[in-house]
């Protein structure tokens, strides 16, 4: 920890002092790929990878762009085993841009040459990366090469790019090479690599005028064709410099286009490169490549789209921005996460089929399957852009009739959701995994994690208290809620013996613990924080039922589902008998068992190993195993009071039989907190909410520097290259808004109260609840609020806010300020 605290404050200002970007001063080859997953531009339909356009795959490079949804599955042969896997599809590389300072010279690839200087931006305002170099050849031409590209926010097919060349000390012949590399595979994760990468297969490619190819490949699985059309020209200066094609050359699923243009030193040459993505997946396309050569074709330069891009940016950030005052790297961390989350979930979303993959659009980590990290994610859209959330949910809405089979074939009722889903809904979780650190394949048992489905229980009922959408939750959220709850109790078996409901063969979210030692079960009896996420399903889905849904609708879901009378006693039986095990002192024990594993020795393991976030492979190289200690992954009895308040707790525990307050609370963060190891990004975001609903305000500012350095400063080495981490960003903003600023609804009115870090001597965001935007301006001992509607209302409107549960009534447009004791 303390080693980690000094890592973290030595790198707190190390990417430029704007809170506005990410910027990096000298090219660093190990750093290139985490710089790649960080720097990826997207826009919820397709995210790039902020690689080098020059680069192909390779030990420093990784070039990735993929696509929502498109995925595909490929045999591997491992272990002598035949395993099947589906993978977020890298698609072919539109970035390919590159020239070379004569005929027989080399095309240039930096990394390659020597680099004079180095400039490289990730600009968060208008969505740009920027990288600027200046190169020195062998033969002694040093040329300065600009670069500028976006994805675009508005047309989502769009994606584009400056590149500009000065040569600084010669004059004569350049030529520029831009392709469409379609020869590209699934490589990004080294642990993957005896694992079949290949997805795609040729299609067509050629010219659609002088200065435009395409590229169509298929997935070779899934059958989905990508379509890419690129648009070149080239300006002298500002001048149109006519372009003679030298040279198209075709490969197997790749093309270039090569053009020679005669250089005069010190002035620049800019080649825009603008090019469309379009699949058969496209509801709004019939033909893919059709669609993606007339879009290009009507785009005039980069500059009107970097325009319209700045312009969409800058409303999104009216939307999502988290201002704060008081201390630059936070702000900076947080608008990073803000910035990666609507890239991968953004107001396109609405209209695609996908839900938000755990690692985003930026790298291959997971294969790009999405699990229940939306749990820390979807409030960030509830309270500002419902129709994200809606989108998720209707992505596992669309597969309710999968996971409907899925439980069948386990022998359950209801919708059971794969812990890893991908293009149907089907299982995705490996049914083996490679340990790096001892080379060998083992088991993985991770797919008994069975709380995924009441993750999207959780997110209906956040989606329906906080947009307060009647009419979503009518068409789907009850259905999907009631579904849920019925696999719930069909996951719950009644003991006569002690007169309890109990359940078994599960994982909580601590990975580490896949069975009892000694056990040939995976799984565990009564994990409880899963037995109290089917007790809370259930009290909402009577409660959905008693009181929420008209008679009409309840009698046609309850028909639908069957669900009868008998089973809702049942479903109330549950919520009042569902065992939980707590000990003398009031420790609640993860799950039957856990009290009587041994303890590890934490001191000599972090001695010995330093980093010991991966416990579980540090144990199974030593031919030991993680479920044998009392250790853990990552939060898992603590994931209740991160989701729940503590009277909802308090309420759940009373109606069961138990008691839980801040006290035992307290209790068990010291306790749990003492045997985890961390090894996700996601327990750091738990351990720092609890620490401040526990007044623990110096040790909560702590966690939350370690979640803000999760990706940024890729804390856990090595991971943030594969992919960046969508559940961290989504806790870290999250905690801001729940705990820092106090943001909450309670009993339909929206209740602010804040306990800001002492670092923080402001922080600015809107919230829309109920129709009306909230613009609120916190500092230590002051709230400004201002209302505005969005929904029409008469000119004398008031609505009520809870300021330190204090009830006011507010006009619109007015500002109120509201002084803190
Ligand atoms: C965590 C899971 C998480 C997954 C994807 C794993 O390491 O243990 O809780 O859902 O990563 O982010």
């Amino acid at each position: 920890m303390n080693r980690l605290w000094q890592f973290i404050k030595n790198n707190n200002n190390n990417h430029g002092s704007s809170p506005w970007s990410l910027e990096y001063f000298k090219f660093e080859p190990g750093q290139e790929k985490l710089r790649e997953a960080l720097c990826t531009l997207g826009n919820g339909y397709l995210g790039t990878r902020g690689t080098f356009n020059e680069s192909t795959a390779s030990r420093i490079h990784y070039p990735g762009t993929y696509l929502a949804g498109v995925y595909n599955k490929s045999d591997s042969d491992v272990a002598g085993k035949t395993i099947t896997n589906e993978d977020l599809v890298n698609c072919p590389n539109w970035l390919s841009l590159t020239f070379k300072t004569g005929q027989d010279q080399e095309w240039i690839i930096p990394s390659l040459h020597h680099i004079v200087s180095y400039y490289q931006k990730l600009d968060l305002k208008e969505a740009s990366l920027i990288r600027n170099y200046k190169i020195k050849e062998d033969s002694g031409k040093i040329t300065t090469v600009e670069t500028r590209r976006i994805v675009h926010m508005v047309n989502m097919h769009l994606v584009a790019q400056e590149y500009s060349i000065i040569p600084e000390n010669y004059d004569g012949e350049v030529i520029i090479r831009s392709g469409l590399e379609g020869n590209v595979e699934n490589k990004g994760v080294e642990r993957y690599d005896e694992l079949n990468s290949s997805h795609l297969i040729a299609g067509s490619s050629g010219e659609f005028s002088n200065d435009g190819i395409y590229l169509t490949v298929n997935t070779n699985q899934s059958n989905i064709q990508i379509a890419m059309a690129s648009h070149i020209s080239i300006n002298n200066n500002g001048n149109e410099v006519k372009l003679i094609s030298t040279n198209t050359k075709k490969e197997e699923r790749a093309i270039f286009q090569e053009f020679k243009i005669q250089v005069r030193k010190k002035e620049r040459y800019t080649v825009e490169k603008i090019v469309s993505i379009y699949t058969s997946r496209d509801m709004e396309s019939k033909n893919p490549l059709k669609s993606a050569i007339e879009t290009v074709q009507k785009v005039s330069d980069f500059s009107s789209l970097l325009a319209s891009q700045k312009e969409v940016w800058s409303n999104l950030w009216d939307m999502f921005d988290l201002e704060t005052e008081g201390h630059i790297f936070s702000q900076k961390a947080l608008r990073l996460h803000i910035f990666h989350l609507v890239q991968t979930a953004s107001p396109h979303n609405a209209k695609l089929d996908v839900g938000i993959p755990a690692r985003g659009l930026s790298g291959e980590a997971y294969r790009g399957h999405i699990f229940w990290d939306e749990i820390y994610i979807l409030q960030l859209y509830d309270y500002r852009l419902p129709e994200v959330t809606q989108s998720t949910l209707l992505y596992r809405y669309h597969r309710l009739e999968q996971a409907r089979k899925y439980a069948r074939e386990n022998g359950y009722r209801g919708a059971m959701f794969p812990w890893q889903s991908g293009s149907s809904g089907e299982e995705e979780t490996q049914i083996i995994h490679l340990n790096p650190k001892s080379g060998k394949w083992g088991p993985d048992y991770s797919r008994n994690q069975r709380h995924i489905s009441f993750a999207i229980a959780y997110s209906v009922w956040e989606h329906w208290k906080i947009a307060h959408d009647l009419n979503f939750l009518c068409n789907y959220g009850a259905e999907l809620f009631l579904s849920i709850a019925q696999f719930g109790a069909s996951l719950s078996y009644f003991d006569p013996k002690d007169q309890k409901y109990h359940t078994r063969g599960l994982m909580g979210p601590d990975e580490f613990h896949e069975k009892l030692p000694g056990s040939i079960e995976a799984g565990f009896k009564d994990n409880v924080y899963t037995n109290i996420m089917i007790v809370w399903t259930l009290q909402r889905a009577l409660e959905m039922l008693s009181s929420i849904l008209s008679l009409k609708l309840k009698e046609e879901l309850l028909k639908k589902l069957k669900i009868n009378q008998d089973e809702l006693k049942v479903w109330t039986e549950i919520t009042r008998k569902m065992n939980l095990i707590i000990n003398e002192e009031g420790i609640i024990s993860q799950f039957d068992g856990y009290f009587s594993l041994p303890e590890l020795n934490w001191k000599a393991y972090k001695k010995k190993y330093g980093n010991i976030q991966r416990m579980d492979r540090i144990l199974k190289a030593e031919g030991k195993s993680p479920n044998d200690y009392k250790v853990a992954k990552q939060a898992d009895t603590l994931m209740l009071p991160y989701l729940f308040s503590l009277s909802e707790l308090e309420d759940i525990f009373h109606q069961l039989g138990y008691r839980f307050d801040k006290e035992i609370l307290r209790k068990n963060y010291d306790y749990y907190v003492q045997r985890t190891s961390h090894g996700s990004t996601l327990s750091k975001v738990v351990h720092c909410y609890l620490a401040d609903i526990l007044g623990q305000s110096k040790q909560s500012w702590k966690w939350y520097c370690e979640v803000l350095n999760s990706d940024i400063n890729d804390i856990q080495g090595g991971t943030t290259p594969e992919g960046i981490h969508t559940g961290v960003m989504g806790g870290s903003i999250n905690i801001a808004l729940k705990r820092y600023a106090g943001v909450d609804v309670i009993n339909g009115i929206i209740n602010i109260d804040p306990d800001l870090p002492k670092k923080w001597k402001r922080i600015k965001f809107k919230i829309k609840y109920k129709g009306i935007w909230y613009s609120l301006e916190i500092e230590k001992h002051k709230i400004n609020v201002t209302l505005s509607a969005t929904k029409a209302v008469s000119d004398n409107y008031q609505e009520k806010i809870n300021i330190r549960h204090q009830e006011h009534l507010l006009d619109m447009n007015k500002t109120y300020t509201f002084y803190l004791k």
